[in-house]
């Protein structure tokens, strides 16, 4: 295995010059040298032959030693020095201080076709920042970030990937309720990627600390690596750069909602800078539509996070990050016009991605009618939000009276749709069928779009649990359908139309199916 290192963050930016690994807050530093724990007995379970691909490693390699070593965080890579970043954060609202990476180490940077990649082991072991926790990270947790990062790319979602998934061979304990059971698990590490893993909080760690050289210096750095279309640092540049992260974390929202995905935990320290999915914990996918819903059980009571609040948290979250880069600019009004313009941007973006699930192209007046009409009924009776979509692109022009017959599937409890409500129902696939006329693609055409924004196949929650299920037992054979199923989500792949279905009944309050917490 020959990796082009090509490491800029740990040799550009200032360290911790403190090497122990005690927990501490750490001034003036953008991150901390340690070094990940030695896995007892490490295995490797699966690995991404596409993510390999864009880093130069051959899949054939997969096997061999240096890779478990390597990617169990056993040995460090020849002339590489990993570390945990320091970030802080606001959770759940509130400002939380100094977090950082408490269970994530970086390996190192990798070049490889002209990208830069970041590698990171998550759950190898114990940093400077892990506070109360032991670092390490549990199968079930792993699992679901690998097959939902690498699911989330094949979506077409902006998204942090993953490489690898190993056993450590080590059992870690967890409470998983928070209810004063705690259980031992078998403990995990995915080898993680992205461009970087900066966070919104590595910013606000600095401004917090009234600390703007090296508030600036980050600034700089990510800027002139990931943002270089924005040209050389200035007070202009820096707003130019809050522009663009604030459309990319719109942008990114917007196909959360297009795919039913719930983050579960949009934290301030979860948000990258590169408007990209990350942080992979207590999320969910939508099965019945329903704005309030939120997978994450530490979030029951006040539902932050639920589906129908991203957009308004990304908002939040963007306004802690103005904050945060105020003082590189010291004045409020750019930034202003940006979080005014991520509010109409979100309105506009909305209805277009909706027309696009709907196979329309011209854009008329009334559709946002036509979409709220749609949400209302969608909300009648529990209604499968991916089956919905993707079997209404079966809908036929001149039939609207065969349109509840097209996305029956779809519905939990058909009984449930009296004749007021299947009235409702019709009224609106007369009001689509109306609509669906002035448009100048054909029935097929206008299904082959659909097809491609609205996905046959996500991760739905019960199907990780039952890969987690049996990963517990020994069996990866279920991680591997599904991350090859996965790899083709717009595609019909009649072979699997078993995951073509909803939720069965036993997941409806399983823990793990429609129940997750937030750090395991
Ligand atoms: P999260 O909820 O995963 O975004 O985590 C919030 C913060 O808690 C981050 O700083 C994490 O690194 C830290 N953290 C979460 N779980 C652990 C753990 N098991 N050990 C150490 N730190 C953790
Ligand atoms: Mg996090």
């Amino acid at each position: 295995m020959q990796l082009q290192i090509n490491d800029t963050f740990n040799k550009e930016l200032p360290s911790d010059p403190n090497k122990t690994n005690t927990r501490r807050q750490v001034k003036n530093a953008t991150h901390s040298y340690v070094s990940p724990k030695q896995p007892t007995k490490p295995k490797l379970i699966h690995a991404s032959p596409e993510m390999a691909k864009e880093l130069g490693i051959d899949p054939e390699s997969f096997s061999s030693k240096e890779f478990l070593d390597v990617f169990s965080g056993s040995k460090i890579y020849p002339k590489t020095n990993p570390y945990a970043m320091a970030y802080a954060g606001h959770q759940f609202g509130n400002w939380a201080g100094q977090l950082g990476d408490g269970r994530a180490i970086n390996l190192f940077e990798v070049k490889h076709n002209g990208n830069l990649w970041a590698l990171q082991l998550k759950g190898a072991g114990e940093t400077p920042y892990s506070r109360q926790g032991d670092g390490l990270a549990v199968l079930r947790s792993s699992v679901r970030e690998y097959l939902c990062s690498e699911a989330m790319y094949h979506l077409g979602v902006p998204t942090t990937r993953a490489l690898s998934l190993m056993l450590s061979g080590d059992d870690v304990l967890r409470d998983m309720l928070y209810d004063g059971n705690p259980e031992y698990e078998k403990g995990a590490i995915v080898c993680r990627t992205a461009p970087t893993f900066i966070r919104f909080g590595n910013f606000e760690l600095f401004a917090a600390r009234q600390d703007t050289k090296n508030l600036k210096r980050l600034t700089d750095y990510t800027i002139q690596h990931f943002y270089p279309e924005l040209g050389a640092p200035s007070k202009e540049t820096y707003i130019e750069f809050f522009k663009a992260v604030s459309e990319r974390t719109l942008e990114m929202i917007i196909h959360w909602q297009r795919v039913g995905f719930v983050h579960g935990v949009m934290n301030t320290d979860n948000m990258s800078i590169l408007g990209l999915t990350i942080d992979y914990g207590p999320y969910g996918w939508l099965e019945g539509f329903d704005f309030g819903w939120t997978p994450n059980t530490t979030d029951a009571q006040n539902k932050r996070y639920r589906y129908g609040n991203q957009p308004n948290v990304g908002l939040w979250n963007l306004l802690q990050l103005a904050n945060a880069l105020f003082p590189l600019v010291e004045e409020p009004e750019p930034f202003e016009l940006i979080l005014n313009n991520y509010k109409t941007n979100f309105e506009t973006k909305t209805l277009q991605m909706m027309r696009s699930k709907l196979g329309l192209e011209i854009e008329a007046e009334t559709d946002s009618t036509l979409m709220a009409d749609l949400e209302d009924c969608l909300l009648l009776t529990e209604t499968d939000m991916t089956i919905f979509f993707r079997l209404l692109a079966n809908f036929e022009k001149g039939k609207p009276e065969r349109g509840i017959k097209a996305v029956e599937k779809a519905f939990y409890k058909k009984e449930e749709l009296t004749e007021d409500k299947s009235n409702q129902w019709l009224a609106w696939f007369s009001n689509y069928e109306r609509r669906i006329n002035i448009e100048a693609s054909t029935d097929s055409e206008r299904k082959l779009s659909m097809n491609t924004v609205n996905p046959k196949y996500v991760l739905r929650n019960y199907m990780a649990q039952l890969a987690i299920d049996k990963a517990d037992d020994g069996d990866y054979s279920l991680i591997d359908e599904l991350f090859n199923l996965l790899k083709n989500p717009y595609s019909e792949q009649p072979e699997h139309e078993n995951w073509f279905a909803k939720r069965p009944e036993w997941a409806r309050h399983k823990v793990g199916c429609s129940m997750l917490s937030c750090s395991s």
